[in-house]
């Protein structure tokens, strides 16, 4: 067993079509195993940016279905099966999540049928591996064990109305690392986080200008404040805590806040280590939690 335990940050956006934070996408590499949580738009363009062959992903999980976590699904799925070498899955497409995750595979199989039968035809890639398989859960626990790697789902509380939602906390070698999945200030998360050596969580914020108005209060109610955050963190302690899934609102006149606002307000209830996550930045979870951003990454 390689002791390789790594954690890269593909996409730290939300639903805004930004090209520098791409949809909610999170790569685990785990000695012999490469799993990613959620594939959000372009997750396929930062594997490939990584020199991470798309096929080679072992299992896809599932948060919840909040499209901008989702709509990389097909294309991780149908050009991860192409038999280039970007690509080259040689066994069925894998996808683990919450009540709904087989429905929603089951439906895309349908939409992107003549796109297989073409192919398969024309290209004589193997129907087997355009396959979908689905494992469903719908309680907290373990829902993947395989080569020393464990996920243990645990619900989240992402709003009255977006259920089923959850997080994920990734065991490997005595190491563990925590993804809170879209969720307001839940206790949950402190739980399946507690002592966790690197700890993800969503964040959202707005400039005060906004913070009145009623469709903004709707999002934020459906997510976590810094304040909130820097709470769990302080109560979880993990060894590093990072922000993924960057909620900033803006208005049409209205700047988003900045990465020091989020920060600021983090710092009012948590003085520990803290890293605001951003797209291709990789957390190696050793003896330490390294850090490492940008070209250095690329491998
Ligand atoms: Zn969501
Ligand atoms: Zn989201």
């Amino acid at each position: 067993m390689t002791s390789t335990f790594r954690v890269t940050l593909l996409g730290t956006g939300v639903p805004i079509p930004r090209p520098d934070r791409f949809g909610p996408a999170t790569l685990i590499e785990a000695g012999e195993q490469t799993i990613l949580i959620d594939a959000g738009r372009g997750a396929t363009i930062r594997l490939f940016q990584l020199g991470v062959p798309i096929g080679s992903i072992d299992a896809l999980f599932l948060t919840h279905f909040h499209s901008d976590h989702t709509v990389g699904i097909p294309d991780l799925w149908l050009t991860g099966w192409l038999s280039s070498y970007f690509a080259a899955r040689r066994r069925p497409f894998h996808v683990i999540g919450p009540t709904g995750t087989s429905e929603l595979m089951h439906h895309l199989g349908a939409a992107y049928s003549r796109d297989v039968e073409i192919r398969v035809e024309d290209e004589e890639l193997p129907r087997e591996h355009a396959a979908i398989t689905t494992e469903e859960f719908d309680q907290d626990g373990i829902v993947y064990e395989a080569a020393g790697l464990r996920v243990i789902a645990f619900t989240v509380d992402h709003g009255a109305a977006i259920k089923p939602a959850c997080g994920y906390r990734i065991e490997y070698d005595g190491r563990c690392a925590v993804i809170s999945g879209d969720t307001r200030y839940n206790e949950n998360v402190v739980k399946f986080a507690a002592g966790a050596d690197l700890l993800i969580h969503e964040v959202a914020m707005a400039p005060p200008q906004l913070a009145e108005e009623a469709h903004i209060q709707r999002i934020l109610n459906h997510h976590t404040s810094p304040r909130e955050a820097g709470l769990v963190f302080a109560r979880a302690k993990p060894r590093l805590a990072a922000y993924t899934h960057l909620v900033l609102l803006a208005g049409k006149d209205v700047a988003a806040p900045s990465i020091e606002d989020l920060l600021a307000e983090t710092r009012e209830t948590y003085a520990g280590p803290l890293v605001v996550g951003e797209d291709l930045v990789c957390f190696e979870i050793g003896d330490e939690v390294l850090v490492r951003r940008g070209p250095a990454n690329i491998r």
